[in-house]
């Protein structure tokens, strides 16, 4: 199987100044470009040493224990079909569900896919310390691991409310031999974290490698952290045929900054058959700001170093988004969803708070798995796209995190206390 990401071998790939239609590029300052310039060049050395392919691969076998299962939830599926309306024909409707099992990895969710893969970039390019920016903290955390792994001193930044919010992690990433760093500045969230992270780069740039935790901020950013996590859609594809000879018919990821579903979908996007469905957050609905659906909610602007869909008020000024998912409500999204959108090959949609809590607890019923409230979002609609289809066809989603995390969030939104 093939489990390299093979970073040129998709039509979709930026531009040399970063792309990917109108969106993406390098808007930072003077100090920081000559950084991501130097970044890229590395990068592109990287992508042509096989050595770099085979320690990353080795890494993710051994360490990580991919590949991951590729698992068909045939109690979710009969689950659908019992009340599934018929077509319009009385063609029987309920499409199987089959989920790529990214749960299952070391640390509990995609995240430590892509550190890997930076971590070995920053020992390619010599550099001794690690930054990185954290929100809910699994970035945080994934980047600790792979810091105690590779022996490398490493600062997290994370907003002064999140670090109030999302203790165990914390203390998760100090147990790592992590120093988190609480950010005051603006709203004291993730986006505050991830300009911190943006300016200690520039200031320590001899011995200093930045780790960014999805899909955005200047290129090349994007486009590593994507090829990074295209692990998962190389296996999934490759799982699929083998084990029904053939490729799904839809594809469902959860959204945030938007790396597990890139990675997922980007070794798809040439196959025009198999359809593609990005869930992004709606938290208390859109009608009102308390949600985080850059795309179907936003509107295009600036933010760390690329253009993309934006939370943002009237003045331009970016907004705190709201999930019951911490990991969902980062303000943007990656420029390539951003573009992804707007040539329609990937289909946008959203899901509530309370939509993902019945996602979860359906899951957690039927098949035994708890998963995360990232994936549960997912879950929801492809429970609804599900009953719409007919039997033949075959939905894959990504279960891109497991849900211990989450107990405690859920029982507070189910009113249980423990
Ligand atoms: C961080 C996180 C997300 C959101 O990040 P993406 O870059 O959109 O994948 C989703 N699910 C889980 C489990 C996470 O930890």
């Amino acid at each position: 199987m093939n489990k390299t990401p093979a970073p040129n071998s998709f039509t979709n790939q930026p531009d040399d100044r970063g792309h990917f239609g109108d969106y993406g590029g390098r808007y930072v300052a003077e100090t920081l470009m000559p950084l991501i310039l130097d970044l890229e060049k590395e990068y592109r050395a990287a992508q042509d040493d096989p050595a770099f392919a085979e320690e990353f691969d080795d890494l993710l076998e051994h360490y990580v224990g991919r590949p991951s299962p590729l698992y068909y939830a045939e109690r979710l599926t009969e689950e659908v079909r019992k009340d599934a309306p018929e077509g319009p024909k009385g063609e029987k409707r309920g499409a199987q569900i089959w989920f790529k099992r990214d749960e299952l990895n070391h640390t509990g969710a995609h995240k430590i896919n892509n550190c890997i893969g930076q971590i070995l970039l920053a020992k390619r390019m010599g550099k001794t310390r690690i930054i990185a920016e954290t929100g809910a903290g699994q970035h945080g955390v994934a980047t600790a691991t792979v810091c105690a792994r590779f022996g490398l001193p490493c600062v997290i930044y994370m907003g002064a409310k999140d670090v109030e919010r999302q203790q165990p992690n914390v203390f998760r990433m100090k147990l790592l031999g992590a120093e988190v760093v609480p950010v005051t500045s603006g709203g004291a969230t993730l986006k505050d974290a991830m300009n911190e992270g943006l300016r200690d780069w520039v200031a320590n740039v001899h011995d200093t490698f930045y780790i960014i935790g999805t899909a955005a901020g200047p290129h090349p950013y994007p486009e590593l952290v994507r090829d990074f996590q295209s692990v998962i859609g190389h296996e999934a594809r490759a799982q699929m045929l083998e084990r029904v000879n053939r490729l799904p018919d839809l594809l469902v990821a959860c959204i945030g900054g938007g790396s597990n579903a890139l990675g997922l979908f980007h070794p798809f996007l040439d196959d025009p058959d198999v359809k593609m469905l990005g869930v992004e957050a709606a938290g208390l609905g859109l009608d009102g700001d308390d949600h985080a659906a850059s795309l179907t909610g936003g509107a295009p602007g600036i933010l760390h170093g690329n253009k993309t869909y934006l939370l943002q008020d009237e003045d331009g000024q970016i907004t705190e988004g709201h999930s019951i998912s911490a990991g969902l409500d980062y303000p943007g999204i990656g420029p390539e969803h951003a573009w992804l959108k707007e040539n329609g090959r990937v289909e946008y949609d959203s899901c509530t708070d309370d939509e993902a809590l019945q996602g979860f607890q359906l899951l957690c019923r039927t098949e035994g798995i708890i998963p995360a409230l990232e994936p549960s979002h997912a879950i929801a609609k492809v429970v609804e796209r599900a009953r719409a289809m007919d039997q033949e066809k075959i939905i894959l989603a990504n279960l891109c995190g497991r849900g211990d995390k989450d107990i405690f969030t859920v029982a507070e939104a189910l009113g249980v206390e423990i």
